[in-house]
């Protein structure tokens, strides 16, 4: 092996390495991995997008009149997204990091143009994106929950009405909902808030460059009075590499409370747009190389096949009596639920044994446990394949039968006070849910079935300590 000139590792042992591990990962190729990645299956897209991420790799958008090709990339994806999105004239928009990025400055904009409200609050349905929680927490406002309809799962904008008050600074829909992935009703919604008005924001993380190309999609652009701001992910169905989504302002007056400004110390005035203050220019350059190189034409293209996938595998669900379609989808998100013959978490598991990896989502408040699938275009091809291991996996999970949770442990979840949880509680836990090795350190085991169902007993609370701990007991130094 050839040796390096620094010293260091070799070209070839690190890129041996590299690959060795990425082995482990899930294939963000081949249109197998149902959530988390987006596949186009276009190679010469994800090449010229990987040469512009490369090329772009040390720029810094930190100073947009530094760096003046980063700020003509971000203006141009504006515009694109601000066509799709019907935007107005006279709109503005910011590249961030990602969707949660774009929540969390919306709800920051929306907090900061209400400085006369002591003790913030936004309406929320209880399926908008956990990252409006984040926020909640990020930047001290408090989430007003609104119980969506419980047939439809799309917001009650009656209820949410209802619930604007004196503090609310935010109304939100989804465009889609990630775990249902049904719109909700923007327009009553949006006249709810613009009658109070209150900023209304529509995420279209997941679904903001898969509805425009549709023609039956309900209405949810910026062409729905009293819509402020919406937020699209460009690293889900604009296929490009991770680390980009847009955030668009009707107008510049709604967007100036996100940014930030300090002279306050002796370096250069800082000024950010965004989150970040350094940041990487090459997702903002690969998202543009992509976005050109497929072009409009192009995504009509891939969500007709990611539509017409979702449709044909929500129609062959119909022939698997164990399991159901949740509601009827909007987009190109799918949600499946069982009957008691079986349960989602082995289904899961057997899914994966299979090479394929659907997402177990957990029983919340009066929605069952249910699984996730996003459907890429480059899934299409292999629907008829996936269905055939959908039919083997639930044929699997009813011969196991639903995982039954030891009620002691069960009940102990349930009594669990997260806030009192110390170190040897949770390896009791560890040790009690079949997390821990011999060695008594975490180990995760290949079927997370049984784990998955004893953490779907506990209210989310306990839910979100429990894994927090495992959080922390797997980002240990090597
Ligand atoms: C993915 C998603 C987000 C969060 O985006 P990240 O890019 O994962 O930070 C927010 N809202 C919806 C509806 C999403 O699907």
């Amino acid at each position: 092996m050839r040796e390096s000139t620094t010293g260091g590792w070799s070209r070839e042992q690190i890129l041996g390495t590299l690959e060795a591990m990425q082995a482990h990962d899930l294939p963000a190729h081949g249109g197998r991995t149902l959530a988390y990645v987006y596949d186009s299956g276009l190679a010469e897209a994800d090449a010229v997008g990987l040469e512009a991420l490369a090329m772009f790799a040390a720029s810094n958008g930190l100073d947009p009149t530094a760096f003046p090709s980063l700020l003509l990339m971000e203006n141009d994806l504006v515009a694109w997204a601000g066509r799709l999105l019907d935007a107005p004239a006279g709109f503005v928009g910011s590249a961030t990091s990602g969707g949660t990025e774009s929540l969390l400055l919306t709800v920051l904009a929306a907090r900061e143009s209400r400085p006369d409200i002591d003790a913030p609050s936004m309406v929320l349905p209880t399926t908008a994106h956990a990252a409006f929680h984040k926020a909640a927490h990020y930047f001290g406002v408090r989430p007003v929950l609104v119980d969506v309809d419980p047939v439809t799962f799309r917001a009650d904008p009656e209820a949410m009405a209802r619930a604007i008050d004196d503090t609310t600074v935010l109304v939100v829909a989804s465009a889609p909902s990630y775990a249902h992935g049904v719109v909700d009703p923007v327009p009553q919604i949006a006249a709810a808030a613009a009658a109070r008005g209150v900023r209304c924001h529509v995420d279209a993380c997941v679904g903001g460059w898969v509805l425009p190309f549709l023609d039956d999609a309900p209405p949810w652009t910026f062409a729905v009075d009293g819509v402020t701001s919406i937020s699209v992910d460009l690293h889900k169905y604009a296929y490009t590499p991770k680390g980009v989504s847009l955030l668009l302002h009707r107008d510049p007056a709604l967007r100036r409370p996100q940014y930030f400004a300090s002279a306050n110390w002796p370096g250069y005035t800082m000024l950010n747009s965004t989150v970040q203050s350094t940041k990487s220019g090459g997702p903002l350059a690969a998202a543009w190389a992509v976005v050109h190189h497929i072009g409009d034409d192009g995504y009509r293209r891939l969500v007709r096949q990611a539509r017409e996938a979702t449709l044909a595998l929500a129609d062959a669900v119909t022939e698997i009596p164990a399991l159901s379609v949740v509601v009827a989808p909007d987009a190109t998100l799918l949600t499946l639920a069982t009957d008691d013959t079986c349960d989602v978490f082995t289904i899961a598991d057997e899914m994966l044994a299979r090479g394929w990896f659907v997402q177990p989502q957990m029983t919340y408040r009066s929605m069952p446990a249910t699984l996730h699938v996003t459907l890429s275009a480059a899934t299409a091809p292999s629907v008829p394949e996936f269905v055939v291991a959908l039919r083997e996996a639930v044929a699997q999970a009813q011969a196991a039968g639903p995982v039954a949770v030891p009620p002691e442990l069960a009940g102990a979840v349930v009594a669990l006070d997260p806030e009192t949880l110390d170190d040897a509680a949770f390896d009791g836990l560890l040790q009690a849910a079949g997390l821990a090795g011999v060695d008594g350190d975490l180990a995760i085991p290949e079927r997370m079935a049984a784990v998955n169902a004893l953490l779907d007993a506990a209210p989310p609370r306990v839910r979100e300590a429990l894994l927090l701990g495992v959080l922390d007991r797997l980002s240990r130094p090597a």
